[in-house]
């Protein structure tokens, strides 16, 4: 019996006694036609090793299994690490990780990595931002997320659907839409639909500006969106600028200090970054570390 059959997949967890939890994103893929297609759009062969966020009953592993040549498939509920073994029992080039992917290492191996997953919608922000800081060891990740955290990602820089987030990854990887799934391939069934976003990461990112003072410009304009760039820039606790820098900077960057900051696109906030740098290293003033 197939992992995609509904009832199939309530008697197995029955006969475990698993209770599937809503609080870590328990909704099963019982979509043949869907797997198969996240499967072939992560572009895998014999040559790549992939780790799967968020295995569940190994659905999407056999999968993967099939196409790629190692599969480190990662998850974090104890309940199901004897049921995915079981699963997995005839791939042999598949390694269970019981682990929260957020603690989880992705090493730094000279070949790049491929990621995939079903992502658990509670720490899909998270996982996201663990993706980008890994970028250097990361091939692609496709991963299927909320529609709504979909259209975030792949929301165009300077528009209303855009984030931080939305800056963060872009300026690392291409990002698309590939398509979108409904609510009801899954087991038990979620509230929203999905869709499938693939991330292909760059060799060289899309801003020249010091990366830490880039990030600290870019949260600085979205954790205060309602003000203009002029407050952002020396109001933000993560960059508390005296008002004669920002302006400076601004002006340097060509940019209206009234201006929200999340009207900006990405090619804006590296100019403003890369004329803050300078506004800053020519008064000696470190610029702020953290991302
Ligand atoms: N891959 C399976 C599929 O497609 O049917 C399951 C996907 S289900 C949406 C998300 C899975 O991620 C669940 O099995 C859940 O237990 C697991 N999970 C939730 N939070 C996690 C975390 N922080 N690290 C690793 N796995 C996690």
């Amino acid at each position: 019996m197939s992992l995609t059959s509904p009832s199939y997949v309530r008697d197995l967890l029955a006969q475990h006694k698993i209770r599937l939890k809503k609080s870590l994103g328990q909704h099963f893929l019982v979509d043949e036609n869907i797997l198969k297609k996240i499967a072939t759009a992560a572009q895998l062969t014999k040559a790549d090793t992939v780790v799967e966020i968020g295995a569940g009953i190994g659905t999407l592993t056999q999968e993967l299994a099939r196409r790629a040549g190692r599969v480190i498939a990662v998850e974090i509920d104890s309940r199901l690490i004897s049921l995915l073994h079981e699963q997995l029992r005839l791939y042999p080039n598949v390694v269970v990780v019981h682990q929260d992917f957020l603690q989880f290492d992705l090493g730094t191996s000279e070949y790049k990595l491929s990621i995939v997953g079903n992502l658990p919608y509670h720490v899909t922000a998270p996982i996201v931002e663990k993706l980008v800081a890994a970028h250097t060891i990361l091939k692609s990740a496709t991963l299927l997320v909320q529609l709504e955290v979909a259209e975030k990602l792949c929301a165009t820089p300077g528009t209303r659907d855009a984030h931080a987030l939305t800056i963060f990854v872009q300026s690392f990887a291409e990002v698309h839409k590939l398509f979108s799934v409904s609510r009801h391939v899954f087991f038990p069934k979620p509230d929203v639909d999905a869709a499938l976003v693939r991330l292909e990461f760059r060799e060289i990112p899309r801003f020249r500006a010091p990366e830490d003072l880039f990030f600290k410009v870019v949260r600085a304009a979205f954790n205060l969106r309602r003000k203009t760039l002029k407050q952002s820039l020396t109001r933000s606790p993560l960059l508390a600028l005296p008002t004669e820098i920002a302006l400076e900077a601004l002006a340097k960057a060509q940019i209206d200090p009234q201006r929200r900051g999340e009207t900006l696109s990405l090619e804006e906030f590296d100019r403003l970054a890369q004329a803050l740098a300078t506004a800053l290293a020519q008064r000696n003033c470190a610029a702020p570390r953290s991302r």
